[in-house]
């Protein structure tokens, strides 16, 4: 494998190109950084080298570090893991290192030869921070391109030199959106921001004549010059000072100290800041191998990176059916589902036919996706133009006959059987034969709708999340006679509106809202049994959730979970199991407490709708207990009800593939992030351990906290889910 390939011309320049054969886009491993640190020390040594460009054979310089290496390094790292990741990171280091003193002697910093790297396109993670060891960085006029270090993205931060070099060059303060946000910029953005040197046409000709012309101080770092000082001050510095102080609590208030990688991250940069270039170097590697050799890491590269991008690239669809990209979309019920789903549609370039009862109600749905394209207008990300297209794409209409070409239906009209009954068969009397039809409902099962359908074979839901065009999970539902191009269909169509999809069995809830429901339920219970709204949410944003039980209750609101336990009370009959949670729902909806929309909740809200704090009704009704639980039980409460719904998914078939548990978990409902998802987190805690906790709770708390025997038996046999269903997910 050649990664990496050196030629060297007449004027005395060496060229290294990275070109990974096998690859759309470079990735760099272990051995392309050996071999591009071969080709450093041989143009180093020729004579007839003057200086040196590295670019790429791609349209793209690099996509980063092959996060595959990264996942598997504590594994491949001999008996003493850490000590072998971070030898191998510091090897990177001194491979960067060597290029940026370029052969310069240590004393008059003279003598090194001029190194330019060549960005033809995007240059992410390091595939950004080769490039910032080098003297200059040129890039080419390229919109498209992105430039950045999303490495904290992924539960990693940038570890080879990336976080030492990017504060030294902007100051902690300018260098934070690229560290802590994994903030991205195109070119010409990224010059203005410091990021890089030069953007032009023909950056290869303006690196050669800058190389050509380089003298010996255009070599120096500002950070290996004397008298260097951090830009915006060091920890001590009165500026520097604020920055750092400031830097923590906002980075702590965002993520709780929830993720692992920020936390080292900044631990990296504030004890970076304070000792020489190359101990900064130390204690970024030293750090960095803390994130690597903490389980988080992995679990977050595996859902968040690998697994999400199988999913997305098709991991799971139907082989055998060819090609159903959408060209044409109905989209039945012009409401805020309907709305957002004809939305993403057209701006994935699809025809959308969106269909309302009355005339205004369909136009008010087109209109939202006028509003949304103001919005981005008015932000300078998109154009008029772009807004004319798109609307352009949308039919707002009353009129059936309208989709007599569509191939794929998606209805989001009220939850109610009988109304999705009466639309399917109007539908189905006006669209083609062989068109797709999917219903968006949350909670009806889809065995059931399709029963109004006279071809049940191409019946299947499509489940989005709300706001459809921020939400990127969406949720396939086989029905029992669902067939294999209806799965396609719904794959491809996801694909095309770039969201990721995961594909389960009909049941109750689906996966998602099955696992949400409990979550949301045992919220409710707390407050019942006294424990105070603050430690409940709280409790659950500490576990790195975006909001807590009760606040998403407010979100999503009261009345609908009173509406939803009234259903699935009916439908269960005796073994429905949340009376106590009824308790507090159907009580604060009786109060008119029905969430943000009425701007009373479990939250008071101002008038213009603003969160204030907890409801102090609520205490009058369930008074506080004097003796608070501890904080680790509330957590453990509510993330095993849903880790262990997760695992009955999984046990009863509705769940296929254990990666769309987790990576569904992560995208559907924010589910702790840092674990990589419920199952991934069973595994981290070890299934021994999580199923003796199960006992606990069960016998503390309830039934509902019943270890599953799935679990009790991968527990008996010191099994791990990834370790068990690996063989099926090693498609990825
Ligand atoms: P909504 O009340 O905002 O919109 C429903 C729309 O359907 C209304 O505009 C209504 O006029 C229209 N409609 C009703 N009967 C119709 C008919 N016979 N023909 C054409 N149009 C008709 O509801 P929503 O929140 O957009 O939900 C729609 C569907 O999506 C429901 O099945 C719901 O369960 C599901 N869903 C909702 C959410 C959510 O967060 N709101 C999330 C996922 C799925």
């Amino acid at each position: 494998m050649n990664d990496f390939t050196m030629t060297k011309d007449a004027a005395g320049i060496a060229t290294i190109v990275w070109d990974c054969l096998e690859r759309s886009m470079n990735v760099m491993n272990m051995e392309g950084m050996h071999q591009l640190d071969s080709f450093i020390d041989d143009a180093l040594a020729d004579e007839t080298v003057r200086g040196i460009i590295i670019t790429s054979g791609k349209k793209d310089f690099a996509g980063g570090m092959d996060l595959n290496v990264l996942a598997d390094m504590k594994t491949t790292s001999g008996d003493s893991p850490a000590k072998g990741v971070f030898e191998g990171i510091m090897s990177m280091h001194k491979a960067l290192r060597k290029i940026e003193l370029a052969g310069m002697n240590a004393k008059t910093k003279k003598g090194g030869k001029p190194v330019a790297a060549v960005l033809p396109g995007t240059a992410m993670g390091i595939g950004f921070e080769l490039p910032l060891s080098a003297h200059r960085i040129f890039a080419a006029t390229n919109p498209k391109a992105k430039i950045g270090l999303p490495e904290i993205m992924v539960g990693l931060f940038p570890g080879a030199g990336g976080t030492t070099r990017l504060v030294r060059k902007l100051g902690a303060m300018g260098a934070s959106p690229y560290l802590l946000e994994g903030k991205s910029l195109a070119p010409a953005k990224a010059k203005s921001a410091g990021l890089i040197d030069e953007v032009s046409d023909d950056p290869m000709n303006d690196a050669r004549t800058w190389v050509l012309s380089a003298k010996d101080a255009d070599l120096i770092k500002p950070w290996d010059a004397k008298g260097y000082k951090m830009p915006g001050g060091g920890p001590y510095h009165p500026s520097g000072f604020m920055t750092f102080v400031a830097a923590s609590a906002m980075v702590n208030g965002k993520t709780q100290g929830a993720f692992p990688a920020t936390k080292a991250l900044l631990s990296a940069i504030y004890e970076g800041a304070q000792v020489p270039f190359e101990t900064a170097l130390r204690i970024e590697a030293r750090w960095f191998t803390n994130v690597i050799m903490n389980p988080s890491s992995t679990a977050m590269i595996r859902s968040l990176f690998i697994n999400k991008q199988a999913l997305e690239k098709g991991a799971v669809r139907p082989s055998n059916v060819a090609d159903q990209r959408v060209k044409k979309i109905g989209v039945l019920g012009a409401g805020m589902m309907g709305a957002g789903i004809a939305l993403v549609s057209a701006q994935a370039g699809m025809d959308v036919i969106l269909i309302d009862q009355k005339q205004k109600a369909a136009d008010k749905g087109k209109a939202y996706s006028e509003a949304y394209m103001n919005k981005r207008i008015k932000r300078g990300k998109a154009t008029s133009e772009k807004k004319a297209a798109l609307l352009s794409r949308i039919t707002a209409t009353t009129d059936y006959n309208a989709l007599k070409d569509a191939d794929l239906i998606i209805e989001a009209v009220f939850e109610d059987s009988k109304i999705k009954a009466t639309v399917t068969k109007a539908v189905e009397a006006a669209i083609p034969d062989d068109c797709i039809f999917a219903s968006n409902t949350s909670t009806l099962p889809i065995s059931d709708l399709a029963k109004a359908s006279s071809r049940p074979e191409q019946f299947i839901g499509i489940h989005f999340f709300s706001p459809v065009e921020r939400m990127m999970l969406v949720e396939i539902i086989k029905g029992k006679e669902t067939e294999d191009r209806a799965v396609a269909k719904a794959l491809d169509y996801v694909r095309q509106i770039r969201k990721t999809p995961i594909v389960v069995n009909d049941a109750r809830f689906f996966y998602a809202n099955r696992c949400i429901i409990p979550y949301i339920n045992e919220g409710m219970r707390l407050v019942a049994e006294g424990v105070s709204p603050a430690l409940v949410d709280n409790a659950a944003r500490m576990l790195g959730f975006p909001v807590g039980p009760l606040q998403l209750v407010d979100e999503t609101s009261i009345d609908l979970g009173a509406k939803i336990a009234r259903a699935t009370k009916l439908a269960m009959g005796n073994d429905y199991p949340d009376g106590a949670v009824d308790d507090v729902l159907f009580w604060m909806e009786n109060q008119g407490r029905i969430g943000r929309k009425a701007k009373a909740g479990f939250f008071e809200y101002d008038d213009a709708g603003k969160r204030h704090g907890y409801w102090e009704g609520l205490s009058e009704k369930y008074p506080l207990l004097d003796q608070q639980p501890d904080l680790i039980e509330v957590q453990h409460r509510l993330m095993f009800v849903q880790v262990l719904e997760a695992v009955r998914a999984l046990e009863d078939g509705v769940l296929m593939d254990i990666r769309e548990g987790d990576v569904g978990a992560i995208l559907g409902w924010g589910f702790a992030p840092w674990s990589g998802g419920p199952l991934s987190w069973l595994d981290i805690l070890g299934t021994p351990y999580a199923a003796n906790r199960c006992k606990e709770l069960q016998a503390a708390h309830g039934d509902r906290f019943y270890c599953p025997n799935l679990l009790q038996e991968m527990a008996d046999k010191g099994q791990s889910f990834y370790g068990r269903f690996s063989s099926a997910t090693k498609a990825a």
